[in-house]
């Protein structure tokens, strides 16, 4: 049994959609297995005039679905909840908070330890920032603690004066920002596979890996979401955090050691290594699309809120080169898309081909590269792919996979990602948050490829519920490779 966390957890946005769907439901979890014990309080923050009452009401509303509950375990999960009416740009509505604070960790024992979830629009966290200083939320005594939610700024320059302002109140060592993605179960067993096995970590580099592929695809549209979307698009949405950080997790060196500072020490060596693209090179190694309708399914810009002549991507591929020696010559390919033809995330590591074969010589030559896919979503668990022979007198090779996967019921019982970042916020573990110099160099990428995009680069079409337009598979071809086949 871990040890029993104790704080006093406000949450501005308490009644919003990520509060109830995964903030509500993953502190539930964490009370069940005892990380959270009674030594807790949570104040939900928003504008609507709720009562302590009501607010458990939806607390426990929000745990219907949930899987281990009973009415009893939940009623006493629920009433260490408490509801603040706020506006977030009133300072006495923060004094109001500061003396509830101090009152249920009075009350509950929470030792002056305090986390702050701010789960509201990116564009408030500058003003609660300031006001949590102002007011002085902060503890003296316990720990200060701040989660705070993507979208992490639009651009490098909004990204900075997010993170100034939050930096005015908050060190860098108490900040934890989240991507959802380093909570994934399979993303935090990519590096027990890289570094614990002698048959991969000594190939992993440049010299026995050709290339490698990362998808994260969706088969939905984009649902509600629209009024974000046609701000963000594919690129700000999914490729500056997840994919760049699955990327550092398959790219970035062997931590000196596994703990917090070593694996951001690595992961800041390694995006430091994100080259400096020209425009010309960000338009001939980045690809958008946008899905036109086909069979039941509407085209993007007849989703509901999108503008009719939309030119927000739904749809992304880019190569990138890292400037590691490690990785000189090594392309990385990257695709991410809404209405693709099924929800997945899925990592390949294609290896480079033996240079010298004796079956060549004799007309046997079925050899194919190794491969090593890690399946992070929804399936959970990796394939590594070998050459045999068939079997028989004839001598010929076959492909065979050697594979893993996590069962249903134990991908069931595994906690949430959400769980998981929790818990590590709650234990003072930064691991599987990104740091402002992740934040910095991604955007600083990615903000050129927008760049050039925006001054004049095609946006390509796609079929709704395709793999993604043709100009993707040419981004390959023109290097001799193509799409792993698991996705197909
Ligand atoms: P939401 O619109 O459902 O909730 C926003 C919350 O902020 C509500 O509780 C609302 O009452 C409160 N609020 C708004 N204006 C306020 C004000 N002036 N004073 C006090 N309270 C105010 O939003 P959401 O979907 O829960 O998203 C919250 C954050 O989490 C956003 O940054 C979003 O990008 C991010 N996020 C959400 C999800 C998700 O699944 N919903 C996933 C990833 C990231």
């Amino acid at each position: 049994m871990p040890k029993e966390q104790c704080s006093i957890i406000t949450i501005f946005g308490g009644s919003g959609d990520l509060a109830r769907r995964k903030l509500y439901p993953s502190l539930y979890q964490l009370f069940r297995r005892g990380v959270l014990g009674e030594h807790f309080a949570v104040i939900g923050t928003a504008r609507r005039p709720w009562t302590n009452e009501f607010y458990r009401e939806i607390v426990a509303g929000s745990l219907e679905n949930e899987p281990n509950t009973s009415a009893d375990a939940v009623q006493r999960f629920a009433s260490h909840f408490y509801y603040q009416s706020h506006d977030v740009t009133d300072a006495d509505h923060y004094v109001t908070l500061k003396n509830l604070s101090n009152k249920l960790d009075e009350q509950y024992g929470a030792g002056g330890n305090r986390l702050f979830y701010m789960a509201m629009a990116p564009r408030f966290f500058g003003t609660i920032a300031s006001h949590i200083r102002s007011e002085k939320l902060l503890s003296p005594s316990g720990y200060n603690r701040l989660i705070i939610e993507k979208p992490f700024g639009r651009d490098f320059a909004s990204a900075k004066e997010l993170n100034d302002s939050i930096g005015a109140a908050f060190n860098e060592d108490q900040i934890y920002r989240i991507d959802h993605y380093l909570g994934k179960e399979m993303v935090q067993g990519l590096l027990a596979l890289r570094f614990t096995n002698p048959l991969l970590t000594p190939i992993w580099n440049k010299d026995y890996i050709s290339d490698v592929q990362i998808t994260l695809s969706e088969n939905v549209g984009v649902e509600e979401r629209a009024g974000y979307y046609e701000t963000a698009g594919a690129l700000r949405d999914m490729v500056q955090n997840h994919i760049m950080q699955l990327i550092a997790y398959v790219a970035m060196r062997q931590p000196d050691t596994f703990t917090p500072e070593a694996v951001h020490a690595a992961k800041n060596e390694l995006f430091a290594n994100l080259p400096v693209l020209t425009p010309e090179q960000a338009k001939r190694d980045w690809v958008r699309g946008q899905y036109v309708a086909a069979g039941d399914q509407p085209a993007y810009r007849e989703e509901d809120g999108v503008a009719s002549d939309s030119q927000i991507e739904t749809y992304v591929a880019g190569r990138i080169m890292l400037s590691d020696s490690r990785w000189a010559g090594v392309p990385f390919y990257v695709r991410t898309g809404k209405r693709m033809p099924r929800k997945a995330t899925e990592i390949s590591i294609n290896f480079k081909p033996l240079e010298h074969n004796i079956f060549d010589a004799v007309g046997c030559n079925e050899a194919r590269s190794n491969r090593l896919t890690v399946f992070v979503e929804p399936e959970q668990g990796y394939t590594l792919t070998l050459n045999g022979k068939t079997m028989g007198s004839e001598y010929a090779l076959r492909q065979d996979p050697l594979s893993f996967r996590y069962p249903q019921d134990k991908i069931d019982e595994a906690p949430e990602a959400y769980e998981r970042l929790i818990q590590d916020a709650l234990m003072g573990d930064q691991t599987n948050f990104t740091r402002w110099q992740e934040q910095d160099a991604t955007w600083k990428y990615v903000d050129v490829v927008r760049q050039a995009w925006d001054d004049d680069a095609p946006l390509a079409t796609y079929a709704a519920g395709s793999h993604g337009p043709a100009e993707a598979d040419q981004l390959l071809e023109r290097d001799g490779f193509k799409w792993a086949e698991e996705f197909d």
